[in-house]
């Protein structure tokens, strides 16, 4: 028989993080402006086209040009589709759970995967109208250099009731009894 209460803990060098993008030269604008808290997008700047998309390519995705620019987004979207993650055994997303994985639009017309926070699930429908807000990855980057954020989406901050801070904001969502597609 083990003893009882079995200390399991791991005590080996600290787990990897999942979280923590890899900004290459290429990507570092997209990353310093998210520190700031502005969403950068690319635009197509080839004679008829003019395409946004996301994420972040150095040709665009529908006639191939190299003629692409960054641009700053407005951060307004709608919610496209959900899920509500209740097992997520990469670290440090364990910890997070539930939390809610989404795709949305972007007023600008990209389709962007990120994660919706300060809502409650049963309050999500397609549709509806979401603001970006960026979370600090606490840890990501040493002391002293600009922080490393991530955008997510809320509540449009200038609808009312529901200010959430968006730095540091952590995923509150209760878990509803709800019929969601969480799985
Ligand atoms: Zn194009």
């Amino acid at each position: 028989m083990p003893p009882a209460s079995p200390e399991r803990r791991f005590t080996g060098p600290p787990a990897p993080r999942f979280d923590i993008p890899e900004a290459d030269a290429f990507t570092r604008p997209y990353w310093e402006a998210a520190g700031r808290g502005r969403l950068l997008i690319r635009r197509c700047r080839a004679a008829g086209c003019g395409l946004a998309h996301h994420y972040p390519r150095e040709f665009c995705p529908r006639c191939w040009s190299e003629d692409v620019a960054w641009e700053e987004a407005s951060g307004r979207a709608t919610l496209y589709t959900w899920s509500v993650v209740h097992v997520n055994d990469l670290p440090p997303f364990g910890g997070r759970v539930p939390y809610t994985a989404a795709v949305v639009d972007l007023a600008e017309g990209p389709r962007m995967m990120t994660e919706v926070v300060g809502c409650e699930e049963s309050g999500l429908r397609i549709g509806v109208a979401l603001a970006v807000r960026f979370r600090e990855l606490e840890g990501a980057r040493p002391a002293g250099e600009p922080p490393l954020c991530i955008p997510v989406f809320g509540a449009p901050l200038d609808a009312g009731a529901e200010r959430v801070r968006a730095r540091g904001a952590r995923s509150s969502s209760r878990l509803p009894q709800g019929d969601g597609d969480g799985s």
